[in-house]
């Protein structure tokens, strides 16, 4: 199932996208629980409860806007750091070489705030010359946890995967540097577009598919999620060490080779960039920078 999470004549809902990816048919929900967009279901699904009835006739998915399917996550979003070997091998060169953390042994985990989620269409704002002039785009396979749990074994962790959508996990290359934890450089406002829609994780196996991003039509990473360095497993295993994880919760999951900070010189973001992710068994999302 894909559950959408969109506004439809000024009012938010969250609806079931149809087979064929053409229309979208709102859930009955109340005007709080549609606020919360998927997130709702997301808890109530991971609780054993069941669906609620869908109300009303099918929308054409043109006739909608689109929005993040959960617009405000319940806490911050965890990332993962240079988890695919080609991504690793191209930021050797960079500033990060002496980055403390070793990537054989353990991931690199930060994360960002929930407020800088925006949807899979949105504008997202480049922060001006006087905050950034380093933005660069990272197309990553976000997991959204269901059952929730705490010391979650390896063995154990895709029963706690609810499904899957997309996220860039735009960054500001010189504030992430500068601050030594990634955080700040991570966290402006609309640098996380997510979308279109999540996919439940019986209709797409998140281990074994493929993240594309284009920079206004030119291809710049392709990737197989089997080319993580940290599968999903052990990310979840990892992230809930010790760390209760609630249903909700999002994992991106980390991106390919092919950013702007692996080029020489580096191909950051400009004003008017279009930027498209797709990921097969998923969709995909298109944001301007302005
Ligand atoms: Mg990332």
């Amino acid at each position: 199932m894909r559950i959408a999470t969109f506004t439809h004549a000024g009012t938010r809902h969250v609806g079931q996208v149809s087979a064929d990816g053409q229309q979208v048919t709102p859930f009955q929900l109340t005007p709080d629980e549609a606020r919360r967009g998927a997130l709702t279901l997301v808890e109530v699904l991971s609780a054993g409860g069941v669906l609620p009835p869908l109300a009303g006739q099918p929308l054409p998915l043109e006739s909608v806007r689109l929005e993040a399917p959960i617009p405000l996550p319940r806490r911050n979003l965890w990332c993962v750091g240079r988890n695919y070997h080609a991504h690793a091998k191209e930021l050797a060169a960079s500033v990060f070489k002496n980055n403390a953390a070793n990537p054989q042994e353990w991931p690199i985990v930060f994360t960002k705030v929930p407020e800088c989620v925006v949807g899979p269409t949105d504008p997202v704002s480049l922060p001006g010359p006087a905050v950034s002039e380093q933005i660069d785009y990272e197309a990553e396979l976000a997991v959204v946890i269901g059952r929730g749990g705490k010391n979650i074994r390896r063995d154990d962790a895709m029963g706690h995967v609810f499904g899957y959508t997309i996220v860039n996990d735009v960054t500001a290359r010189d504030v992430q540097m500068r601050h030594q934890q990634w955080d700040m450089g991570k966290s402006f406002d609309t640098f996380c577009p997510m979308g279109p829609w999540l996919v439940t994780a019986d209709e797409l196996d998140g281990t074994r598919t493929r993240v594309r991003c284009w920079v206004n039509g030119e291809l710049r990473q392709d990737g197989p999620t089997e080319n993580m360095i940290f599968d999903i497993p052990t990310l979840i295993e990892t992230v809930s060490r010790g760390i209760t994880l609630y249903p909700g919760d999002v994992i991106a999951t980390g991106t390919p080779a092919g950013v702007g900070m692996g080029f020489s010189p580096p191909r950051y973001i400009l004003p008017g960039d279009v930027i498209r992710i797709e990921i097969d068994g998923i969709g995909s999302i298109e944001n301007r920078f302005a």
